[in-house]
Order: C-alpha cells, then sequence, then structure tokens
C-alpha cells in the first residue's frame, strides 16, 4: 500500500503517519527527517541543505526529489507512507512521472486539513526524541505528552531524550513554511489538488483539529 501524507506543520501528519506505518508495516518516508539525519551525519547533502531548512525555505528540487525518489525506490514489499514529499506543483508531477515510470501505483492520499492559525500554535510545542523520529511528543497533548523523568522531560515511549527543532521554534520560519503548503498555485496545496483532480486515487480527508485518536480511526476506517 502507497500512501501520500498531506497537511501543514503542526496539524497531526507525522503522528498519524507514525499510526498508519505501524499497523500495516510500511516504510515511513519523511523527507524532513532525512533531511535531519544527513545534517546530523554531516554529509555533503547536509550540509547543502541545512540553510535552507533553518530558515523554513524549500530545500532545491534539484537536491530534494533525487534524494526522495532514491529512497522510494529502496522501499520494502509492504509500501511506504510518504510525508512532506510533494511540497510543490513541480515536485507532484515529477513524483507522478517517477511512480509511472517505475510502475508503482499510489493507493491513497491523506490530507490532514487544519487552519492556519491553529497549526502555527501546534507547531510551538512540538518535540523530537534523539532515538526514533516516530515517537511523537507533544507538550499540550494529553495523549502524546512527554514524561518527566528527573526533573526533566523525556520521549514518553522510550525514555529517550528530547530536543525541539530549530525551524519550530522560529515564527518567521513557521511562517514560510505556512505560505508554502497554503500556496494553491504551485505550492503544496496545488500538489494535493494535482492528485485529488487526477481521480485515480482514493482520497481521505479529515479535520486536524480532532482528537488524536478519533482522526487515526477515521483513516483507518477508510484505508481498505
Ligand atoms: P518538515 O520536517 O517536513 O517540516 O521539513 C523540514 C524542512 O525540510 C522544510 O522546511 C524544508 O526546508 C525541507 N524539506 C522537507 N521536505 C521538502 C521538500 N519536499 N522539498 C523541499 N524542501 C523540503
Amino acid at each position: 500500500m502507497n500512501i501520500l501524507a498531506f497537511g501543514p506543520n503542526g496539524s497531526g501528519k507525522g503522528t498519524q503517519g507514525a499510526i498508519v506505518k505501524e499497523k500495516y508495516g510500511l516504510d515511513h518516508i519523511e523527507s524532513g527527517a532525512i533531511f535531519r539525519e544527513h545534517i546530523k551525519g554531516g554529509t555533503e547533502l547536509g550540509k547543502k541543505a541545512k540553510a535552507f531548512i533553518e530558515s523554513g525555505d524549500l530545500v532545491p528540487d534539484e537536491i530534494t526529489i533525487p534524494m526522495v525518489l532514491e529512497t522510494l525506490a529502496k522501499s520494502k514489499d509492504n509500501g511506504w507512507l510518504l510525508d512532506g514529499f510533494p511540497r510543490s506543483l513541480a515536485q507532484a508531477e515529477a513524483l507522478d512521472k517517477a511512480l509511472k515510470e517505475s510502475g508503482m501505483a499510489l493507493d491513497y492520499v491523506i490530507e490532514i486539513q487544519l487552519d492556519r492559525d491553529i497549526a502555527k500554535e501546534r507547531i510551538m510545542g512540538r518535540r523530537l526524541c534523539a532515538n526514533d523520529n516516530n515517537h511523537p511528543n507533544h507538550i499540550a497533548f494529553e495523549a502524546i505528552k512527554p514524561v518527566e523523568k528527573d526533573g526533566k522531560l523525556v520521549c514518553r515511549v522510550c525514555g529517550g531524550e528530547l530536543s525541539a527543532r530549530a525551524d519550530d521554534q522560529d515564527e518567521e520560519a513557521i511562517n514560510k513554511r505556512h505560505d508554502i503548503y497554503y500556496d494553491d498555485k504551485t505550492g503544496t496545496m496545488a500538489a494535493v489538488n494535482y492528485f485529488k483532480n487526477k481521480g485515480d486515487v482514493k482520497v481521505i480527508t479529515v479535520d486536524g483539529s480532532k482528537a488524536i485518536n478519533e482522526i487515526s480511526e477515521e483513516i483507518m476506517s477508510q484505508l481498505d
């Protein structure tokens, strides 16, 4: 099963992606997380991407598109859930073309809709687990609240160290990322509409303001 997950930063897309990935044994491919791994590992790609990511700009397509397509090509048999890509109409067209050429089918598009102001508020409270990117933690959500250990907040799943992403604490970077997401001419909403309008893929649209478990139940009930 191959799935594209869309939703503005802060909509709970990563949290829902982790739940779906777990249930169906999919590869959870997150373009932003791949970039962060490269930065952490000090690779050439990481060095090239760093400044763009810190400021909330898109990493150029000549770096991003091959990186994501290579990861997709290596994914395992159960399929993948792709999160963070495509983020523009040009990336949507490149992905569509690559899928056709490789004979890979796209089965579902999940779109988590959320008002921009609420999404912005939520971004600042999320925390990254040092051990596993699929351990969502958020200081404002009971269901995924970090736990306290020795006077410090740690990952609620594994007790790992938590950090906040620099681009999640920078209002300008958040605004830039949302400008790109909500742009329906050439940005991410244009990519969402590109796949919606193709008509050959099932679209699951959910309201991101609902509770985490309500959203995941709604998504699961529509996945075969
Ligand atoms: P995310 O973790 O999805 O919020 O992504 C973090 C950052 O990585 C973004 O703000 C971009 O700088 C970069 N990035 C992630 N995915 C893409 C993409 N599809 N195209 C260009 N840049 C990306």
